[in-house]
């Protein structure tokens, strides 16, 4: 059995890291690709729903998880405390699965040390322009929130070199292509297909 590659995608806030996880499911682009839902202490915002955008815990319980070494990595952002399971991204790996990250460069950072062949993916916006326009658009938050949010996209965007992939999310469908054929690429690796085509390769090479 071949396993699946984990991939780290990390942007801005109103980048559109949702919309595109979004678009590559409704679109069925790719089979087996799974993203991992993240545990979080934050409340739950109009729209949201527990297990589908995270999973919504106290901080007793996130804490008590933390103890017991339920996470891949943790990160507590903003007074909140944002998780991802280890027991859920094993799962989806062993199953052949690629699986989505969507956390900020620090925890990216924790996953490169653990978890050394994953690969990460950085989404830029096409401007600081469009950006602040899309955080409005979204109607989430309050002026100021997107005042903080801005701030925080340039300290983000700082880390773009430490990613193995930078996607423009400019027009959508061109995004959606570049983010398909990354995933495409790293399926057709030779580590990779070796294990995949394993019978054919054998079946090749028995004279
Ligand atoms: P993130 O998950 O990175 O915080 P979202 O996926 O919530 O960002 O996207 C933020 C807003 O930008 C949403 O209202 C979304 O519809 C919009 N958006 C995302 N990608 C594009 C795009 N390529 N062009 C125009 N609007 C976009």
């Amino acid at each position: 059995m071949y396993t699946g590659t984990l991939f780290i995608i990390s942007a801005p806030s109103g980048t559109g890291k949702s919309t595109l996880m979004q678009q590559i499911f409704k679109k069925k682009i790719l089979n087996k690709i799974a993203v991992s839902v993240s545990h979080t202490t934050r409340s739950m915002r109009k729209g949201e729903k527990d297990g589908e955008h995270y999973y919504f815990v106290s901080k007793k319980e996130f804490k008590n998880m933390i103890k017991k070494k339920y996470f891949l990595e943790y990160a507590k952002i903003f007074n909140n405390y944002y998780g991802t399971s280890k027991l859920i991204v094993k799962k989806f790996l062993s199953l052949g699965f690629d699986i989505f990250l969507i956390i900020n460069w620090e925890g990216a950072q924790n996953i490169r040390k653990r978890i050394s062949n994953s690969k990460s993916i950085f989404l830029l916006p096409p401007s600081k322009k469009e950006l602040h326009r899309r955080l409005q658009n979204r109607g989430q938050d309050s002026d100021l929130v997107i005042k903080k949010r801005m701030k925080k996209a340039v300290s983000e965007i700082s880390h773009y070199h430490e990613y193995d992939y930078i996607v423009v999310n400019n027009k959508l469908k061109t995004a959606l292509f570049d983010l398909s054929n990354i995933i495409l690429a790293n399926r057709l690796r030779t580590s990779y297909q070796k294990q995949k085509k394993n019978n054919l390769i054998k079946k090749l090479l028995n004279c």
